[in-house]
């Protein structure tokens, strides 16, 4: 990758840069840098963790840095919408980090907490805004707020928002934009929507893509185990046990499950906690903070509250549940191996989400390999709960051998244990 020294970016963000110990750009990064800079619209395909937010941010910055305040007031001119708030809080840190030296003033807006404090906020304006659309929207309509200023519009993981069903308030939201701006459109994956909003909001855009068309990131390693939906809590705990995993994020599909699988973790002696719609923004930040602290080792979430999550270096994630988005999958597995970091990718697959399996594999153009999972006990398989693990255990069943699955299992050389024993052998 390039030195950030070769792009025109002035010394007060070489100087952040170096601060930040980003000694390379990023592939998103020393394509979009130049092509934002020259002021063209941009149409960029970046996964999560490719350092996109610093390819929009820093010649965002860049272009912003000049403009003076008018009576202590900081007009909008730049916006970037998100779709959650956790990505909205998230991008918003970031570009404030990235702007410190320029004193740009950065706030971020989202739902999940009050209107009115919010306003406050914003009572000297911000020259960068990082809103979701919903609230945004609100303010926008209630004359709060002015975007006639704006000369810089980012839609981020605008996949994404669609997804949610954001694009009515999006499109209000367009109206109350000056026609001359800057619009600049990332999203992790393509498909013909996401084409269809661009041709209608982008001028004549330069397209972007730091990796192939919705490829999941190659330096991670994505494994699949068989694993029946009664049987999910005891594989995941004596994983984790085994292993010592620490920083593992895993995916489920609903709220309710998020909390029972993090009950059953927690059980099982594990350090681990939940996030997810219907928890107070405050509890999913306590939450998010304790997980990147390494506080606590295992996070279970739902897509939606996992969305922005920016945990640096995040070794592993799990599939607890396969998404029935085939999207969703990329995006997830986008939280593990960050800016060229390697990472595993862990999927369980009951019967009953082979297809979902299918449908990924179709969207990312590979194969995902089946491994099997270690149920012996000094050397003997004990369990045979599950068809699709007795079946990809049967090879270790004639010879009688225990065999281990992820390296981690691998480095760690203990004796596989049948996972609901595990239990009552730590509490011995
Ligand atoms: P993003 O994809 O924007 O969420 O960024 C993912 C992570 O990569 C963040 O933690 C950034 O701080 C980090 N990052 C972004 N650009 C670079 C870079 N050029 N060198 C090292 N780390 C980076």
């Amino acid at each position: 990758m390039a030195d950030f020294s070769q792009l025109e970016l002035c010394p007060e963000l070489q100087f952040t840069l170096e601060q930040l110990n980003y000694q390379k750009t990023t592939e998103i990064q020393a394509k979009v840098i130049p092509v934002i800079l020259q002021g063209a619209d941009v149409l960029a395909q970046a996964q999560t963790g490719t350092g996109k937010t610093a390819g929009f941010a820093l010649p965002i910055i860049q272009k912003l840095k000049d403009v003076q305040p008018v009576n202590n007031y900081h007009c909008i001119r730049a916006l970037i919408l998100t779709p959650t708030r956790e990505l909205a809080i998230q991008v918003a840190e970031k570009t404030l980090s990235y702007g410190e030296q320029l004193n740009m003033r950065v706030i971020s807006i989202h739902g999940g907490v009050r209107f009115d404090n919010q306003l406050r906020k914003l009572k000297r304006g911000a020259d960068i805004l990082v809103a979701t659309p919903g609230r945004l929207l609100e303010m926008l309509i209630q004359k709060k707020l002015s975007l006639q200023q704006l000369q810089v519009l980012v839609f981020d993981e605008a996949d994404r928002m669609l997804d949610l069903g954001f694009i009515h308030d999006i499109n209000r939201i367009m109206s109350f934009t000056p026609k001359e701006r800057q619009t600049l459109l990332f999203s992790a994956t393509y498909n013909d929507k996401i084409e269809q909003w661009a041709a209608q909001v982008l001028n004549n855009p330069k397209k972007v893509s730091a990796a192939p068309a919705n490829s999941a990131a190659k330096k991670i390693q994505q494994l699949a185990y068989k694993v029946g939906n009664g049987d999910k809590d005891d594989v995941l705990s004596f994983m984790v046990n085994s292993g010592k995993w620490k920083q593992t994020l895993v995916f489920v599909r609903t709220k309710r499950r998020a909390d029972k699988v993090s009950q059953a973790l927690i059980d099982a002696g594990i350090n681990a906690n939940s996030i997810h719609g219907d928890k107070l923004q405050k509890e999913r930040i306590a939450a998010l903070n304790a997980f990147s602290d390494q506080q606590i080792d295992v996070l279970v979430a739902t897509d939606v509250a996992a969305r922005g999550l920016d945990i640096e270096a995040l070794p592993r994630v799990v599939n607890y549940d396969l998404p029935n988005q085939p999207e969703a999958y990329v995006h997830r597995i986008g939280r593990t191996a960050r800016a060229g970091k390697t990472g595993q990718a862990i999927s369980f697959v009951a019967p009953d989400e082979r297809q979902y399996l299918q449908e990924i594999e179709q969207l990312i153009g590979k194969k995902i390999q089946f491994h099997s999972i270690p149920l012996l006990t000094n050397g003997k398989l004990v369990s045979e709960k599950s068809a699709g693990i007795a079946k990809a255990n049967s090879k270790v069943r004639k010879t009688a051998k225990a065999k281990y699955i992820a390296p981690e299992l691998e480095k760690a050389k203990k004796p596989a244990l049948r996972p609901s024993l595990l239990g009552k052998a730590k509490k011995k």
